[in-house]
């Protein structure tokens, strides 16, 4: 789409012309906005308390659910009285997956439990579920090189996520196809089932849940996550011998429903048609109440329009939020975004996501490189004293959500907070309230509104 890539470039390109100095011509400014958005934020302290409110309200809200629909009306009502000029829900059909009973044990030299959980979109096990050996793998190429010694086998896939990678969401990155296309693989393998290790650096005893697939000329085997203490007690079992294990699982898939992206403006003064989009997803896996995933991001987005109207500041371009459905097991909201939104695709000028938790706030990866990137890093620099100007070009496109239109050459941005506690919540039964810390949460939407209102302002 090169009209949409060649107009984002033109504004951010115009962008760049204006502050090639240095210095931004309006800097103490734009220091002074950062500084009362972060005293505002902190000393208010709204943050947690919508947070709270959102779990309260939709605990479980995974696409198709009831939960879901709670999420989506309190969603609404929350940018109406954050100060939105305009909420409208934009209809999307999201998939609705049911986890039902779930439960493993080693049935071999006595019986020992596991903790699984199923990971999302799998299929069910034969009632009364199914029992085979185990054979460990670290990658899929030691599954293929294996032959048939996998057949009949349930292939438990146990590569950890490395510890050494000080982002842990690269770690998760190189970890997490285990996960997606672990059932394919072992399928493909002529494997029953599908085990693998919870995506997490640490050991503990919650199952991680996440989404995986299926291939269509491929079988559909189960498959589940094990927590990372079960995952290695049951790699010391295999050192032993052979070791078989029960699995059962009694999630089911439901035909789709029709579910919607929450999306409310604050119409631009002067341009009103160019667009800052600032997003998170509204959906959570359903074993916590998914405060760091993505109810922090949902309460960050929602937090800027309410700070951005509190200190009585009007954007000269549009700011929408936009809380996508189903990221989780989808992706379908972010697609039928992009498909309802065609036309005024290159009328965005910059995306933001946030969605990797409610963690002090460091700064922004930016789909941008070479000097518009530059241009706007100089106009993040007042984020610095908030400690939060750390800004890293070529960061791809910042998020899940806004991946279409960073395909489609808008600009994007990702919020970067501190990472290293993500993974221990992330996708499991504590990602919960308790786990997020006010400070930090409210710091975030002062960090989103900082960055909508100045890219909203050029
Ligand atoms: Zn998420």
């Amino acid at each position: 789409m090169i009209g949409a890539r060649t107009l984002g470039a033109t504004l951010l390109l115009a962008l760049a012309g204006c502050d090639s100095a240095p210095r931004p011509a309006n800097i103490d400014a734009l220091r002074e906005r950062c500084l009362a958005l972060e005293q505002r934020a902190l000393e208010d302290n709204r943050a947690i308390a919508t947070l709270t409110s959102l779990c309260d309200t939709a605990p479980k809200r995974l696409s198709g659910t009831d939960g879901m629909f709670a999420a989506e009306r309190w969603a609404a009502e929350q940018l109406r009285l954050a100060g939105c000029d305009d909420v409208r829900l934009e209809p999307v059909m999201v998939p609705h997956w049911r986890r039902g009973e779930e439960r493993a044990e080693v049935t071999s030299g006595g019986t020992m439990p596991l903790r699984i959980t199923a990971l999302g979109g799998s299929v069910a096990t034969p009632a009364g579920g199914l029992e085979a050996e185990v054979i460990a793998v670290r990658t899929f190429e030691e599954l293929q090189a294996l032959g048939d010694a996998a057949k009949g086998k349930i292939v438990f896939f146990n590569r950890p996520m490395p510890r050494a990678l000080r982002r842990t969401g690269s770690a998760y990155g190189s970890a997490v196809p285990q996960r997606s296309q672990g059932a394919v693989e072992a399928a493909k393998a002529g494997g029953v089932a599908a085990l693998v290790r919870s995506m997490t650096t640490t050991i503990d005893g919650y199952p991680h849940t996440g989404a995986m697939r299926y291939q269509d000329d491929v079988a559909r085997v189960p498959a589940a996550a094990i927590a990372t203490e079960d995952a290695e007690a049951l790699a010391a079992l295999l050192a032993n011998g052979p070791v078989r294990v029960r699995l059962v699982l009694g999630c089911e898939t439901l035909p789709d429903v029709e579910g919607h992206n929450v999306v409310g403006e604050l119409r631009g003064s002067e341009r009103p048609d160019e667009i800052v989009l600032i997003g998170g997803h509204l959906d959570a896996w359903d074993l916590g109440r998914g405060a760091h995933d993505d109810g922090a991001g949902v309460v960050h987005c929602i937090e800027a329009i309410r700070l951005l109207c509190a200190t009585g500041w009007r954007p000269k371009r549009t700011i929408r939020v936009v809380l996508f459905a189903n990221e989780e097991n989808g992706l379908r909201g972010a697609k039928a975004y992009a498909a309802a939104h065609d036309a005024e695709i290159p009328q965005h000028v910059a995306a933001i996501e946030t969605d990797s938790g409610g963690f002090t706030p460091l700064g922004f990866g930016c789909s941008l490189s070479g000097p518009q990137a530059e241009a706007v890093h100089r106009l993040f620099a007042p984020l610095q004293e908030l400690g939060a100007g750390q800004f890293v070009p070529g960061g791809g496109a910042g998020g899940a959500d806004i991946g279409v239109l960073h395909e489609r050459g808008v600009p994007c941005f990702g919020l970067w907070v501190d990472g290293h506690r993500y993974f221990d919540y992330h996708h499991t039964a504590v990602d919960d309230v308790p786990a997020v810390n006010e400070r930090e949460l409210a710091l975030g939407a002062a960090v989103v509104a900082y960055a909508a209102a100045t890219l909203a302002d050029r």
